[in-house]
């Protein structure tokens, strides 16, 4: 409590714009209201229809979430395998998204955000899959409810479904179970199954990335019960369909901070992740005047000193990390000592041992102090491992409280980190061969959001293949991953 007066008194804004809804239990969720004030960065404020939006979606999950009389109906109705419509009755009350996350940490953040926005935009409840720890690592979103998938969900195999799976929409529109151009609706309606699988994982058909198109929105917006199964973040898809159009504008006036407003909506860490990231924040980057993030993500991963080097050259040319002196010669002395922070994370502690010993053996040229940190270094990437998982999600969380960040290119993980913290980063190029060096190291990023790394190249309204960079003003190609689509 002494620590949240702390934060109103030195006028941190606690609910984030009304991003966050008052009164919520805080002993059971520290960060909800606490991690205002951890942010040097203000962060962008969310439009005022985007909180009104918020509070009725909050609504909605209470009124037709898990133990209420409209789920355990909705439920009845999937197990029986029945539609729920007759001929003109139109959508149901209410509907479902079950969403699936999986692979590392960082995937499954963008997929849940991704969920999460498109249930808001099409009226369905979102419900988490618990299985990878989704159920573990963060507290509730949403007052007065649980977004997790209860455990007697009628579809028993779900976790299990793939680009095969029978009832995908792909394949129904395959099978020609359903047809997207038919202009029956109430035709349709009584032929509608009782649920459909999105499957949006990056391996995924064309069929599959119509999802993104006006006409096929129009039919899964009867279905009511949906599972969507994604590692992406998939939110630059839902810019180009024309349907969502008017409503995304209205929620999001700056389509550039589409992550940024739902990751810090939903995303809290839990009370030991938050005693991570406090502890660690408190002990080692609170007292310097700035703090640097470098986030490297080497992917098949030896150390290399080329990567080492792109890290260097590019922090240093873009000015993020002075320059250090010859071995030997000392700096002229300067009265008012500024100091730097370095937050590295990775797998491996190699790097951090070379940056650090670069700032230990020579003096900086401005004279300033650097002092280097790395939490963990966990060596491998594991699927499944519990405290695995959390000092991910803490070290992600803690890159997010950073003042400037440097992100190795096609990471999830930095992705998460650059969107909580509104941190438009210097995101390192990858490369193809860890041992060749890369000129230039980085440049600077069109934009806090994540990357699509897996958009469609279809144009819904021709119906021809097109380049989806070109068609929407602020959904772009993305600088790491040359095809991938971001919003800008
Ligand atoms: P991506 O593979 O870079 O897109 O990021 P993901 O977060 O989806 O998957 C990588 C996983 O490897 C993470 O979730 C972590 O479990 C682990 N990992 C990768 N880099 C780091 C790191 O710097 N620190 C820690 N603690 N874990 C990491």
């Amino acid at each position: 409590a002494n620590t949240l007066r702390l934060g109103s008194a030195t006028g941190h804004d606690r609910l984030l714009g009304g991003l966050l809804v008052d009164g919520m239990d805080e002993r059971s969720c520290h960060s909800r209201y606490q991690s205002a004030m951890y942010s040097r960065n203000a962060g962008r404020q969310p439009s005022r229809y985007l909180v009104s939006k918020l509070r009725r979606h909050e609504a909605l999950q209470r009124r037709c979430g898990p133990g209420t009389a409209a789920y355990k109906d909705a439920a009845e109705q999937l197990r029986s395998g029945k539609s729920h419509a007759g001929p003109g009755t139109g959508s149901p009350d209410c509907k479902y998204l079950v969403s699936i996350s999986y692979r590392g940490l960082g995937n499954r953040i963008l997929a849940a955000a991704s969920a999460f926005l498109y249930a808001v935009l099409t009226d369905r409840v979102l419900l988490v899959d618990p299985s990878n720890e989704m159920d573990e690592l963060f507290c509730e979103p949403f007052p007065g409810t649980t977004w997790i998938l209860p455990p007697d969900f009628p579809l028993t195999g779900y976790t299990n479904f793939s680009i095969d799976t029978a009832e995908s929409y792909g394949n129904m529109l395959k099978r020609k179970v359903l047809d997207a151009a038919s202009t029956t609706t109430t035709a349709q309606a009584q032929q509608l199954p009782a649920f459909a699988y999105v499957n949006l994982d990056h391996h995924l058909t064309d069929e599959d990335k119509m999802f993104f198109c006006d006409e096929d929105q129009r039919v899964l917006r009867d279905i009511r019960w949906l599972v969507m199964r994604t590692d992406s973040y998939i939110v630059p898809g839902l810019f180009l369909a024309t349907g969502f159009q008017a409503e995304l504008d209205l929620l999001f006036p700056e389509p550039d901070a589409v992550f940024h407003h739902l990751g810090r909506y939903l995303f809290h860490p839990n009370n030991h992740v938050w005693g991570l990231v406090t502890r660690y924040h408190d002990a080692y980057l609170a007292a310097a005047s700035q703090r640097v993030g470098i986030q490297v993500r080497v992917f098949g991963g030896q150390e290399s000193p080329e990567v080492l080097e792109q890290i260097t050259t590019c922090a240093q040319k873009e000015g993020l990390l002075p320059e250090v002196l010859a071995a030997g010669i000392e700096p002229s002395p300067t009265p008012a000592r500024k100091s730097k922070a370095v937050l590295v994370t990775s797998l491996k502690a190699w790097y951090y041992e070379k940056i650090k010993s670069v700032y230990w053996e020579q003096a900086t040229a401005t004279g300033e102090a650097v002092g280097v940190h790395q939490p963990s270094h966990e060596e491998h990437q594991r699927f499944g491992a519990k405290s695995h998982d959390t000092k991910a999600w803490a070290e992600m969380y803690l890159l997010s409280l950073t003042d400037v960040l440097v992100t190795s290119g096609w990471s999830t993980f930095g992705y998460v980190a650059q969107g909580l913290g509104g941190l438009r980063p210097w995101v390192m190029y990858r490369p193809e061969n860890i041992s060749l060096v890369q000129d230039p190291p980085c440049v600077r990023d069109l934009s806090m959001e994540p990357c699509f790394h897996t958009p469609p190249f279809y144009d819904c309204r021709t119906k021809q293949g097109a380049d989806t960079g070109k068609i929407v003003p602020h959904v772009r190609h993305c600088q790491d991953v040359s095809w991938g689509l971001k919003l800008v």
